[in-house]
């Protein structure tokens, strides 16, 4: 057959050689061990955490190693395309620290390897398609979807394997006047890889995260280019990661099964390939089945709900490391004041088989990073997102800053600092107590202390009241009440001897925490009252009584 004059038929419009793009983009000029890596989103509007895994990846094998990370957006499926979606990718990871170096910008693109919408390249796919038929590598195939289908009925009939290969492959072994033909016709035709003759049924491949994998070879002649002459995904990837000089795919792993389509591309191509990083599904355990994160039923799988949940964008990093790399909890525990960027971040480090998310871990992760902040920092960030998500709460901040302060920088600043807040929603449930408009008795008073005596406690301490008392002043008022009262004034008397006494002082000082607080478990209440200033804290006692 001659190839030449069929790629001419089918791609009369192509006017660049492979060799023209070749030097179009060349090889990238970077120290060595630079990886250059890609975010090839389908712009759908939607950007998930998974998303954000694979682009916190990308990112720190790219910029650990003095590589570029960039934006390619993967636009060849034109229904499922969502107007200011490539603005959602950006300023969402933007938020959670994912800057771009290269590729497609807010406003239009930045690069010498563009243009980085796939929509934008059309003619470069059409360059190297054209290459691919010139020399036998790739045909067109008229097969109807009616054609397609009894195919796969028979093949189903015939305990096959579905898929167009081998002896199904009708329209592999056409000549030229009989493609002709139907291009005369104007019949569609979609453009197919003609899959070289395996050698052996088994090929081994390094995968970055997986190690070594050994993969079928490929015997499918699959899609390339579209009726419409729009490229698949794997034709479409190829091209690019080769044009654009990708180092290291990173990408999921339903992308496994048809790595082995991709290797054989490169390989028609003459290209080397880029190391592939498959990485594994998110995975929850649910009422104790480990199961994928569902986009329906997990409302953590979307990235608008750290946010408005007010998640702090650097807690939420910190946890997605431990789930990331497995030896980054223990590198945090022997660097426990690092800059994260301190990390050395490894692909070979990241699970294969499912990685666990856990909102519970995420919250104890969170914690710990938000007790290392300032009272100052902490307030300026409650505000800002209280601004935009919770008018109430931001009333309640504002009006008197230096309460709110006071409020936050309890138990913070200490060498074991208190770890009470995961989140800014949370902390409002957390503080409601400081607030007269929140405040609510959410804890019953210690059982052991009879409302007579609770009475008695909360009438004797208001009186004994004096706002200036330092901390052990104030205690010892509270351990006279107790002692005086027949309660022990310390819990280890208590203990030795628990018929001399209705309880100890610890249950006296519970009936005064409930009265401020509402709650049995509390910052100490010293400390509270010297926020919440006299009045109020005497008024939280006058209303208990
Ligand atoms: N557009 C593909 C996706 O959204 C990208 C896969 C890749 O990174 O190669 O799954």
């Amino acid at each position: 057959m001659d190839n030449k004059k069929l790629a001419e038929l089918l791609f009369p419009h192509v006017n660049k050689t492979p060799e023209d793009y070749e030097a179009m983009y060349p090889p990238r000029e970077l120290p060595e061990g630079a990886r250059v890596t890609r975010l090839g989103p389908s712009p759908t509007g939607f950007i998930h955490l998974g998303n954000l895994f694979g682009a916190i990846t990308d990112e720190r094998m790219a910029h650990q190693s003095g590589g570029v990370f960039y934006l390619r957006i993967e636009d060849t499926d034109e229904k499922r395309k969502v107007e200011g979606a490539v603005d959602v990718v950006i300023d969402t990871l933007r938020y959670f620290g994912v800057e771009f170096d290269e590729g497609a910008m807010k406003v239009g693109e930045k690069g010498d390897y563009g243009p980085y919408y796939q929509r934008q390249r059309a003619d470069i796919y059409h360059c190297f398609a054209k290459k691919l038929v010139e020399e036998g590598k790739a045909y067109p195939c008229f097969c109807t979807e009616e054609e397609l289908s009894a195919m796969r009925e028979k093949q189903e009939a015939e305990k096959a394997n579905f898929g167009y290969y081998g002896k199904w492959a009708t329209h592999r072994h056409w000549d030229l006047p009989q493609i002709e033909e139907e291009l005369k016709k104007g019949t569609p035709y979609v453009l197919r890889f003609r899959a070289p003759e395996p050698e052996g049924k088994y090929f081994k491949i390094k995968d970055a995260i997986r190690g070594e994998l050994s993969m079928p070879v490929n015997d499918m002649d699959f899609v390339l280019l579209k009726s419409d002459g729009i490229p698949t995904y794997h034709f479409a990837h190829v091209v690019d990661d080769h044009l654009m000089r990708t180092t290291h795919v990173v990408r999921g792993e339903e992308w496994l099964a048809t790595l082995p389509f991709h290797v054989a591309l490169f390989g028609a191509m003459g290209w080397k390939a880029p190391v592939y990083c498959h990485t594994a599904q998110l995975m929850k355990i649910d009422n104790g089945v480990k199961r994928k994160l569902s986009k329906r039923k997990d409302p953590e799988l979307s990235l608008d709900y750290y946010k408005s949940e007010g998640y702090l964008p650097g807690a939420v990093w910190e946890y997605l490391m431990t789930v990331l790399n497995s030896n980054f909890e223990e590198w945090r525990m022997q660097n426990p004041t690092a800059p994260i960027d301190d990390f050395k971040f490894s692909p070979a480090k990241m699970g294969v088989s499912g990685s666990l998310f856990d909102l519970d871990k995420l919250n104890d992760v969170s914690k710990n990073y938000l007790a290392t902040l300032d009272a100052e920092t902490v307030y300026s960030y409650i505000t800002e997102w209280a601004k935009e998500c919770d008018a109430e709460y931001y009333e309640l901040l504002t009006r008197d800053p230096a309460f709110s302060l006071g409020m936050i920088s309890i138990g913070r600043g200490d060498p074991k600092p208190r770890k009470d807040i995961s989140h800014w929603k949370q902390s409002k449930e957390f503080y409601s107590f400081f607030f007269d408009e929140l405040f609510r008795r959410e804890d019953e008073f210690p059982e052991n202390v009879s409302p007579e005596d609770r009475a008695e406690i909360l009438r004797r301490y208001a009186e004994g009241y004096d706002h200036s008392d330092n901390q052990s002043q104030w205690f010892g008022k509270i351990r006279a009440i107790a002692e005086d009262m027949g309660y022990a004034p310390q819990p280890k008397l208590y203990k030795k001897n628990p018929e001399a006494y209705k309880g100890h002082v610890g249950d006296v000082s519970g009936v005064i925490r409930v009265a401020i607080t509402g709650r049995q478990n509390s910052p100490d209440i010293w400390a509270v009252q010297q926020v919440l200033g006299e009045e109020r804290s005497l008024n939280r006692i006058k209303n208990a009584l």
